[in-house]
């Protein structure tokens, strides 16, 4: 097979290599019941997206170096001045202005905890997560926002304290390279290619 479209950039461009669609034949689709008569055709499709992160790269970075990282406005003009954002937000959402990038690292091993969760025992295209897939709702100590993201092992329940953990061994550089696993968990529980 031809290689998957890779892309990085120099001198401010996108350079690609490689292939970033793939033209598959088409099949017929006929009526098993009625003389196997044309009733319409397949159209595989296979594409590589490219997915820009912009000022959120250093987020998706950080995570494969077991940072998590947060922003917050420091807007001496913005009623929201001090709020902090994780999800990582770019800019406040109250002012426009460009936040600051801070580390939440260790807030979010003393004090997370679970808001809610929701267990999902089916899930949509492409999933690369083992089902059930366990969603929560994470709270932190000094933070007004949620962050949504899935429990690693044990059984989610309302208040319990969780740690992140961290896809440090071949990290994917998506949301799913973060996790989290109830507080007290040991290390050689943890989830291959995971770290505290
Ligand atoms: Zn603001």
């Amino acid at each position: 097979m031809s290689m998957h479209g890779q892309v990085f950039v120099k001198n401010n461009q996108y350079k690609m290599r490689g292939d970033f669609h793939h033209l598959t034949p088409n099949t017929p689709i006929r009526d098993a019941d009625n003389g196997w008569r044309l009733l319409g055709v397949t159209n595989p499709r296979d594409m590589t997206y490219i997915h820009s992160y912009g000022g959120e790269a250093v987020f998706f970075e950080s995570l494969s170096q077991k940072k998590l990282l947060a922003t917050r406005c420091d807007n001496r003009n913005c009623e929201s001045e001090g709020t902090i954002h994780i999800p990582f937000r770019i800019h406040c959402p109250d002012c426009l202005a460009r936040n600051t990038i801070i580390d939440l690292t260790d807030i979010a091993k003393k004090t997370a905890r679970i808001h809610t969760f929701m267990v999902c025992a089916r899930s949509g295209a492409f999933n690369v997560l083992a089902k059930p897939i366990t969603f929560i709702n994470i709270e932190f100590d000094g933070v007004p926002t949620i962050l949504m993201s899935y429990l690693s092992l044990g059984e989610p329940a309302f208040g319990m304290k969780v740690v992140p953990i961290f896809k440090t061994s071949e990290p994917t550089f998506t949301i799913l390279d973060l996790s989290w696993v109830p507080e007290g968990t040991k290390n050689n529980q943890l989830p291959e290619g995971f770290a505290f």
